[in-house]
């Protein structure tokens, strides 16, 4: 992850500067800059390892402004490995950059005070339930005292999800086992957010895996998988967290690692690059990552390629737009997948959605940190669901489903976004057993 190291240097050498990237960079289109674009961001990153620019308050701008999204690395026909390019500068900026005191002090505490630890990031979460649940936020939003909220806190306020009454670790045994005969045994990442927040959704993948003749092992010693830190320059921690990770889910004994969150999914196929110079993990994550799968690619790639999914799929009569999350389609190259599990639900119509894999503008906490990007982006996406029509908009990671829903409240659309997942889940058991 060190800018200066031989293959980040090879990287941005491999970059011709041939501009095929930059139709499809959503920054690029929307300032129309050349430093806003990801052939700009490489000349800058390439200037800044040879010494050439300082780090400086508009470089930040240019390299922060960037989503992450690896739309370019889709587009690149010389493979430039763009995510790679940018995380090291990223944390190249933050080892010789000195940020505002409130900032830097909000990083660290979030970054690598709080995510880092399960029990920490649960005691931020039961402050959060609290507040949704007491009356306090209701109260605060009907008075608009959030309009008082400094910047765009108020603003954000109003994007904050309404977190599950539970966490994932704390409702789902530490071993599911398989119906029928089994087939794999797997560990399911539990993730961070989608933990406190989406623990419906860590439940769904846990029975449609249970369905599918997967022993699920939950591995509750397991943390945030740290793509977060990485996205946001701060390599050092995700490294730590990375070995961690590495070490419980190795003796855990599971075949397969199986993510739902796009962003986490790439982050954990990436540890091999990440560890890649460690002399005592970097072999260790190689193999690692290589047995990570997102759940669609998992169903699609290796349980239905080998004897087809188990169970009765009953009837979805609903129009479904599916949105292809950046680190799902262009991280991990996994866009047919998802799809092809939407199509498998009877009843359920499939239709398109156009600029599918554009970035909504979530990326991570880009919404926090580049908000009135992120709104831009956000209502480029909303122009083209709106034309879906559809009833159900899927996306396969809960940052994306958080932005999504974000747009469809201030749209006013009637319309209702589902991880491919809990449609599947639905599927199988249209009165929810067990949530
Ligand atoms: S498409 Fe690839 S080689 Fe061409 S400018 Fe973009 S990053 Fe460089
Ligand atoms: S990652 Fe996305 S926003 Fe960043 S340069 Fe590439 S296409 Fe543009």
């Amino acid at each position: 992850m060190d800018l200066l190291s031989p293959e980040v240097q090879r990287e941005i050498l491999k970059c011709v500067r041939c501009r095929t990237c930059l139709p499809v960079c959503p920054t690029f289109a929307e300032l129309e800059v050349e430093m806003d674009s990801p052939r700009g961001r490489i000349a800058l990153a390439k200037a800044l390892s040879e010494g050439k620019i300082s780090v400086t308050e508009r470089l930040v701008g240019h390299l922060y402004c960037c989503l992450d999204c690896r739309a370019c690395e889709t587009a690149c026909p010389s493979g430039v490995k763009y995510g790679e390019i940018i995380e090291s500068a990223r944390s190249y900026v933050e080892e010789h950059w000195k940020r505002p005191k409130l900032e830097q002090l909000l990083k660290t505490l979030f970054l690598k005070k709080i995510f880092p630890y399960p029990r920490r990031l649960e005691g931020l979460a039961w402050i959060l339930r609290f507040y949704q649940k007491s009356g306090l936020q209701t109260l605060l939003r009907k008075s608009n005292l959030t309009r008082l909220l400094p910047g765009n806190l108020g603003e954000l306020e109003k994007m904050t999800p309404v977190l599950s009454d539970r966490s994932s670790r704390s409702t789902l045994p530490s071993i599911i086992p398989p119906k029928g005969e089994r087939r794999y045994r797997v560990a399911l990442l539990l993730g961070c957010i989608t933990d406190i927040g989406f623990a419906s959704l860590n439940e769904a993948t846990a029975r449609v895996l249970s369905e599918n003749g997967c022993e699920v092992l939950t591995v509750k010693e397991q943390k945030c998988c740290g793509a977060l830190q990485v996205h946001n320059g701060e390599s050092k921690t995700a490294r730590e967290m990375a070995k961690y990770n590495l070490q419980v889910f190795e003796s855990s004994g599971a075949d397969y690692v199986i993510v739902n969150a796009a962003g986490c999914g790439a982050m954990l196929k990436e540890y091999g690059f990440l560890l890649g110079d460690d002399p005592q993990y970097g072999e260790r994550a190689r193999i690692f990552s290589s047995r990570v799968w997102d759940v669609n690619e998992f169903l699609v790639d290796v349980v239905q390629a080998n004897g087809g999914l188990r169970g009765t799929l009953n009837p979805i009569p609903k129009r479904v737009a599916y949105h292809d999350a950046c680190h799902l389609a262009h991280g991990q190259r996994v866009r047919k997948q998802p799809r092809k599990l939407l199509q498998l639900i009877p009843a359920l119509e499939l239709v398109e959605l156009k600029e599918s894999d554009w970035c909504c503008g979530s990326a991570g906490i880009y919404n926090i940190t580049n908000y009135d990007m992120s709104m831009r982006l956000l209502d480029r996406k909303m122009d083209n669901v709106a034309k879906t029509r559809a009833d159900i908009l899927a996306a396969a990671n809960p940052g994306c489903i958080i932005q999504l829903e974000v747009g469809i409240k201030k749209r006013g659309l009637a319309m209702k976004v589902m991880h491919p997942i809990e449609l599947l889940d639905e599927a199988y058991y249209p009165d929810h057993p067990f949530s």
